[in-house]
């Protein structure tokens, strides 16, 4: 197994990747913990915030581990959803963005 894999892995299996479901609209914002930070991404867009994800597309055209891994726990169904009021949604996209 490649250390992406093994990464992909561990983020799946510990629950890393993370469903918040915005009601009653049912918006929805995935994000995924990585080493310490948690990175918004959109697995339907195939995009995610983390610098990695921004430099991989830009020289290798990849993307990130935390996009691979939140494509598998989708598909395995994995992950952890999480559930908001709508009022919270401009707060909650406010913190994401302040942290990156
Ligand atoms: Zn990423």
């Amino acid at each position: 197994m490649s250390k992406t894999s093994e990464k992909i892995e561990s983020v799946v299996s510990q629950g890393r990747v993370k469903l918040h479901i915005f009601e009653p609209s049912k918006r929805k914002i995935w994000t995924v913990v990585g080493m310490g930070e948690e990175h918004w991404l959109d697995p339907d867009l195939d995009y995610c915030s983390c610098p990695g994800y921004y430099f991989g597309k830009l020289n290798k055209k990849q993307g990130c581990y935390h996009l691979e891994a939140a494509i598998v726990a989708k598909k395995e169904n994995k992950f952890e959803t999480i559930s908001f009021l709508d009022e919270e949604y401009a707060d909650f996209v406010a913190g994401l963005i302040s942290d990156l």
